[in-house]
């Protein structure tokens, strides 16, 4: 079986380490490619240096609401510039979206709906991060939809919700919530929802799978999130599972 992180740092300091060493392994586990988002600005550009190291790596352009201290407003037109250049070098617009979380949600919004509209301009996908937020991401749809779909990352929400953003395009990223007895809600919701609307997902090195808290979550564990996507859809065959999840990710992202 052959599967996609569709969400990983692996840029992060975290794997500074072993990150050469750590890709390899994951490749021998079948975890063969690699989708690393965009955060900020500075970050998104060095990306490029990054692909060009690790050939398995597909990379993302994007400012993330967790690091809207560092986003100017100057910058959504450098990100405009750089992606516009570098188009055919990138998968997607994110990660990019609304956290109810994090203090300027009127900031939050400016620079959301600039990358939706980025993305639609270049007619690439978008990696979405949302918490607590499916209402006001709903609103920014409408006022400026995705015309590409893409990827709500870490999807955790209702049957309704799931339903909502398949028809606007998206993909529901799924990833060490479901190995969680106590997401009962989530488990529930994703067991609802056929494979070719769910890409896995790490996260890493955030959201350890259940029995790892406390450590560096790594693209390692994919394949421990697809047995937990596999024990909710007993019915389904395995092998038939992991390549539909797998061609709903290349299917997505173009790669
Ligand atoms: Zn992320």
């Amino acid at each position: 079986m052959k599967f996609i992180d569709s969400h990983c740092h692996l840029d992060f300091s975290e794997f500074d380490a072993n990150r050469e060493s750590l890709i390899n392994a994951c490749v021998a586990k079948g975890v063969s490619q690699f989708i690393v988002p965009g955060i900020s600005l500075a970050q998104s550009q060095k990306l490029l240096e990054f692909k060009a190291t690790y050939p398995q790596i597909r990379i993302a352009a994007g400012l993330h609401p967790y690091f809207l201290e560092q986003h100017q407003q100057s910058h959504l037109e450098s990100l405009y510039n750089f992606a516009k250049t570098n188009k055919t070098q990138l998968v997607a617009i994110g990660e990019c979206g609304l956290d109810r979380s994090i203090f300027n949600l009127e900031k939050q919004t400016f620079l959301f709906e600039h990358q939706i509209a980025l993305a639609n301009e270049l007619e690439l996908p978008l990696i979405v991060h949302h918490r607590q937020s499916h209402d006001l991401i709903a609103q920014s749809f409408k006022r400026c939809r995705p015309k590409n779909g893409g990827v709500i990352h870490a999807f955790s929400g209702s049957i309704q919700q799931a339903h909502y953003y398949i028809k606007q395009g998206f993909k529901l990223g799924v990833g060490g919530v479901i190995t969680y007895e106590r997401a009962a809600k989530t488990r529930a919701v994703i067991a609802k929802l056929e494979p070719q609307h769910l890409v896995l997902e790490t996260d890493s090195p955030s959201m350890p799978l259940s029995g790892y808290q406390g450590e560096v979550n790594t693209p390692l564990h994919i394949p421990n999130v697809f047995d937990a996507l596999y024990g909710l859809k007993p019915n389904s065959d395995k092998f038939q599972l992991a390549e539909q999840l797998y061609d709903s990710c290349s299917d997505v992202f173009c790669i």
